[in-house]
């Protein structure tokens, strides 16, 4: 017989009624108002002819009533694709249509762009939140129990090594998410995690869906503001944050001589390398970073460092959490400490494959094993390091050269404010690393390289580097290594 749990949100509401679901901007909902606005809803979802295993594109920002609409549908186990608004029409479109969603939700801030999407694929409903409000409600089954191979979501990667491809979430993806982070962070009854990344991306929707297994508050936040946020770790509102580093050197940026309450107990941070100064900066100010590596693939985190090995261990992103496991592989045989290779994973939080993807699905899986696509080493502790991503691996002369590196090396030129480094080809050593710069005042590529020379090894150091406005980036604000080249191409030097 499949496994089930209960359906979350309604066991949540029997359990914690009274607890504090959401709070965002001075309102706040508990969980047995989150309960009965999800169940509402879902009837006036269903009178929109949406039922069991239908698909739904959301297009939301983070408000409440975003809340309120995930969990309408969870009520309806209809599946949710969430559509990142910094997308374009026709990105959101495929996204829509390879999933086979037969309803748009939408914010009406962006009655423009559902518009557009409309002309590009006519059959679709669209609707805005208010005229799903304002439905008539429609009886519906009561769901008691949700299936762990249940899909609950699809999210589309990030696309920055390609396409997006669309991943399958279910309900034991998210609920062994959920419980892997918890048996590495602990959970207390009072805690309150800040939701200020997107409920479009793992890193907000997995805040959603912990909030309901564990029963904490969320502290929603829809525009991120440096000051505002420090205000509510300061004063202790809030024990718990995810961020990215961006956000992290924009609030450290202001803190100045505050410090963070002590009831504030994790900095979640992901998403990306972590850049080393701002780990010290961390450590520096008392604030307890954790570390962490995941992909939409993972349902979140996988692998995460604790604050009391982060400077023991600096650079590493930590140890899978349990249940998980990790494994290096290289040359088709699991590789020694300190060797890099493909980073591969194995536990029940990693997604059941990509919708339509066969390609995708037979090369990345195999025997419950999922390649990543990164590469990595682990010490003789177990700890893995991140290097970088296979594809945009430069093989030079038979030397490997990791982009990632040499663009650290970059940033830490104070001039320098972005960096970017890919291979051109070469007709001597097949492929050389060129550099892509955006800086703050003028440098002369001579200047540079010289400054490389300090700190790489000289086959690492980039052969030509470019001055330009801006680097290609995706709307997740990831760097597009394989569209730098095309810099030279278009005349986006400076
Ligand atoms: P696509 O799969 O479409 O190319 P993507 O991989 O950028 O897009 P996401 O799932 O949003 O899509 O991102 C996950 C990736 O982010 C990881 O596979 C890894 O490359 C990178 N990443 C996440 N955490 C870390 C980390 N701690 N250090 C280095 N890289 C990280
Ligand atoms: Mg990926």
């Amino acid at each position: 017989m499949e496994s089930s749990i209960p359906n979350l949100l309604k066991q949540r509401a029997f359990l914690t009624p009274n607890r504090e679901a959401i709070v965002f901007n001075g309102e706040s909902y508990s969980f047995l108002e989150l309960y009965l606005q999800a169940k509402e809803l879902a009837g006036k979802i269903a009178s929109l002819h949406v039922g069991q295993e239908d698909t739904v594109g959301i297009l939301l920002k983070n408000r409440p009533h975003t809340f309120f609409i995930i969990h309408a549908l969870q009520q309806l186990r209809a599946r949710a694709v969430f559509l990142n608004h910094r997308l374009t029409p026709s990105e959101m479109e495929f996204q829509l249509k390879d999933s086979g969603a037969k309803l748009l939700i939408a914010e009406s801030d962006f009655n423009a762009v559902t518009d557009e999407i409309k002309v590009m694929h006519p059959s679709l409903e669209a609707v805005s939140v208010e005229d799903v409000f304002t439905q008539k409600e429609k009886l519906i089954p009561q769901h008691e129990e949700y299936g762990l191979q249940d899909v609950c979501s699809i999210m589309y990667t990030s696309g920055t090594t390609g396409k997006p491809k669309g991943v399958l979430q279910t309900y034991g993806n998210h609920w062994w998410s959920a419980t892997g982070s918890a048996l590495n962070l602990g959970i207390r009854g009072d805690d309150s995690w800040l939701c200020a990344v997107p409920l479009f991306h793992i890193s907000g929707f997995s805040i959603l869906m912990r909030s309901v297994i564990y029963g904490n508050t969320v502290y929603l936040i829809e525009q991120f503001h440096e000051e505002n946020i420090n205000e509510l770790l300061v004063t202790g509102k809030v024990t718990i944050m995810s961020v990215v580093s961006a956000m992290l050197y924009r609030m450290l940026d202001v803190l100045k001589e505050r410090r963070y309450h002590n009831r504030f107990r994790c900095m979640l941070l992901g998403g990306g390398p972590a850049p080393r100064p701002l780990l010290e900066t961390c450590v520096e100010k008392g604030i307890p970073v954790f570390q962490s590596y995941g992909m939409t693939e993972t349902s979140s985190q996988i692998v995460t460092l604790s604050p009391e090995d982060s400077l023991r261990k600096l650079g590493s992103a930590g140890k899978p959490l349990f249940p998980s496991q990790l494994k290096i592989k290289a040359d088709g045989e699991e590789a020694e400490v300190h060797t890099p290779g493909e980073i591969i994973v194995k536990g029940p939080n990693v997604t059941i494959g990509y919708l339509n993807r066969e390609d995708a699905n037979k090369e990345n899986f195999n025997n419950g094993w999922f390649s990543t696509g990164d590469i990595g080493y682990v010490d003789e502790e177990g700890f893995l390091y991140v290097m970088d991503r296979r594809s945009d691996l430069i093989i030079s002369g038979g030397e490997n050269i990791y982009p990632a590196e040499v663009e650290e090396v970059l940033l830490s030129h104070p001039d320098i404010l972005e960096a970017g480094v890919t291979g051109a080809k070469d007709p001597v050593w097949e492929q050389v690393p060129y550099g892509f710069i955006v800086t703050k005042a003028s440098l002369s590529e001579e200047d540079i390289i010289e400054f490389c020379q300090k700190h790489l090894a000289k086959y690492k150091i980039p052969k030509r580097i470019f001055s330009v406005s801006a680097l290609p980036r995706n709307a997740s604000n990831k760097l597009l290594r394989r569209k730098l080249m095309d810099l030279l191409s278009e005349g986006g030097l400076e």
